[in-house]
């Protein structure tokens, strides 16, 4: 038994990447897993080929922009398996250019996915985590937003958002009930930085060394696995080589 057995654990972001990894190593080890994201084909796949290898999922599609999508995957969390122990608020975008470019519609996407998306992601689970007297909140921000670098202003602005926010959220919790954790990856792997499109990544310089996704869902499960009287405030995680 680990401390991730039996936990019912609901992902935003779930269809690639970090999230996808998160929720296949989750459910491996012992967790009934919820996937939420808008590519429902990919999620539906995932969902089978974790079940097909004996494990817990079910796949919602979830626009993390839409307040109601994250209620009702935490609804459905409940209804099919009891309650809901942990949500990783892990979708995200980036769009990376000078602010000179004034690209407001990345602006505006990156607020709305990136922050909105886990405050609407608290306000569906946190009702359910205090009926229950236990919950986690699991949010993905980022290294860019401890060394800011030129071309993230807004991206890092947005985790440094959530950053700000959690920790306020987990001084209001301190009766006990609630955990937080913000995982802060550096470079890697996934479509965030290496779209399938390729052509003009201004990521691609940083291919070379970037994490595997694998990493960041090994780092989750960790904060996940505790016990309830520990929480794993924070984790930073980059390539070794990252500057
Ligand atoms: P991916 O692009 O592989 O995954 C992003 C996920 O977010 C996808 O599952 C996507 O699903 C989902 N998503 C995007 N918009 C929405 C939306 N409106 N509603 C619901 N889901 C949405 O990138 P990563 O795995 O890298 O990103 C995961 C998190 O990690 C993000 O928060 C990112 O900022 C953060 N991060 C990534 C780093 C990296 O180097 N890759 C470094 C540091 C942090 P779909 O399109 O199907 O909705």
């Amino acid at each position: 038994m680990s401390g991730i057995t039996g936990k019912v654990v609901a992902l935003t972001g779930a269809s690639s990447g970090i999230g996808e990894a998160t929720a296949r190593l989750l459910a491996a080890r012992g967790a009934a897993v919820v996937l939420g994201a808008r590519r429902t084909d990919r999620l539906d796949a995932l969902a089978a080929e974790i079940r097909a290898e004996g494990g817990r999922a079910l796949a919602l599609p979830a626009d993390v922009t839409v307040p109601g999508d994250q209620e009702a995957m935490v609804a459905r969390a409940v209804e099919e398996y009891g309650r809901l122990d942990v949500l990783v608020a892990n979708a995200g975008v980036a769009t990376v250019g000078p602010v000179a470019a004034l690209d407001l519609a990345a602006w505006t996407a990156m607020v709305d996915v990136n922050l909105r998306g886990v405050l609407h992601g608290v306000a569906a689970a946190l009702p359910v985590f205090r009926a229950q007297g236990e919950g986690h909140v699991v949010a993905t921000v980022s290294t860019s937003g401890l060394k800011i670098v030129p071309g993230q202003a807004v991206y890092a602005a947005t985790k440094n958002a959530v950053r700000t926010f959690m920790e306020a959220l987990r001084q209001e919790s301190t009766d006990g009930t609630l955990r937080t954790t913000t995982i802060s990856p550096g470079y890697v792997r996934t479509e965030l930085t290496a779209p399938p499109s390729g052509a003009d990544n201004p990521h691609a310089a940083m291919l070379a060394f970037a994490l595997a996704p694998e990493a960041v869902a090994r780092a989750i499960a960790f904060a996940v696995e505790q016990p309830h009287d520990v929480e794993i405030g924070a984790i930073t995680l980059r390539p070794t080589v990252q500057g």
